[in-house]
């Protein structure tokens, strides 16, 4: 089955979905993006993705080219259109194509945005064999840009660091800065101690996980405590348990840091229950 994408306005298939050269999402990575885990046929903290857009699109003076009620029922009709059962929606909008290139922003009263939106069939997401044995991380310097709370399409660092994983055999890299973790490539990192939860508190250091938001409110409605405040690997290592969490892992633990393994080298008791309980909650939560 050909995918139906939507791209400005249009439903089409994949092969006959075009932007233009001279987009500076293209060109200059000047866009930002969503993605919104499906599961059972719906979206799983739809308004929460769409709040962060808005966010992300006024920190950069992009305008919003739909409404929050037309991107439910894009996202809606590419779920229906595309029979997704378990995966992901990929958002991006861009600030336009305009007649040449040129640092200066457009008027974005000549310059639409682009708006693109995919889905990514992903059947068994929700039960990820990764999810029962952990993952694996190491760590590397965190050399992005101050502004990692807006969800850009600046990607390559985030991509050199999956590479750099990759070529260590794991799975993932944490970046670290000024002797702190920041955050996973693609997700946002944790250890526990305890019954104690330690992550990384909000700021413009680190993106702001929907699926982050959600797991703690769980945690603490569940009596467990949350430490929001920086730590280093070396803690890291030395954690009871550790994971990550995101829109397309949700919540999956991390058993091995730059070569140590943390407690037995299977994920502990903490992570695989907060899996649960997110998964169960997305669920009945879902739109
Ligand atoms: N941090 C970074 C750098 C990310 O790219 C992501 C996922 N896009 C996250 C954290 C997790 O965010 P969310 O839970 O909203 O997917």
């Amino acid at each position: 089955m050909t995918r139906t994408v939507y791209v400005n306005g249009d439903y089409l298939p994949e092969d006959q979905a075009k932007v233009s050269i001279f987009d500076r999402g293209f060109l200059m990575a000047d866009g930002v993006y969503e993605v919104t885990s499906v599961l059972g046929g719906k979206l799983v903290d739809f308004d929460g993705h769409a709040v962060r857009l808005e966010r992300s699109l006024s920190e950069l003076d992009m305008a919003a080219p739909v409404t929050k009620a037309e991107l439910l029922e894009i996202h809606r009709e590419l779920v229906r259109l595309n029979g997704i059962d378990e995966g992901m929606i990929y958002l991006q909008i861009t600030r336009g194509a305009p007649a040449d290139r040129d640092f200066a922003f457009p008027d974005p009263a000549e310059v639409p945005s682009t708006i693109v939106l995919f889905t990514q069939n992903k059947p068994g997401l929700a039960d990820s064999p990764a999810a029962r044995t952990g993952i694996k991380v190491i760590s590397i310097e965190d050399i992005r840009w101050g502004r990692r709370d807006i969800k850009t399409v600046q990607l390559l660092y985030p991509s050199m660091g999956k590479m750099m994983a990759k070529k260590a055999g794991v799975d993932d890299a944490w970046l670290v800065e000024d002797g702190f973790v920041t955050e996973g490539t693609s997700n946002n990192a944790y250890i526990v101690k305890g019954n104690k939860i330690i992550t990384r508190a909000l700021s413009t250091d680190i993106l702001h996980g929907i699926t982050r938001a959600a797991v703690l409110r769980f945690a603490r409605e569940a009596q467990m405590e949350v430490e929001e405040r920086n730590f280093t690997i070396e803690e890291a290592k030395e954690a009871d348990e550790a994971f990550i969490t995101s829109a397309s892992t949700f919540v999956m633990p991390v058993v091995e840091i730059d070569g140590a393994q943390l407690g037995d080298g299977t994920p502990g008791r903490v992570a695989p229950r907060l899996r649960e309980i997110y998964l169960e909650e997305s669920r009945k939560a879902a739109v």
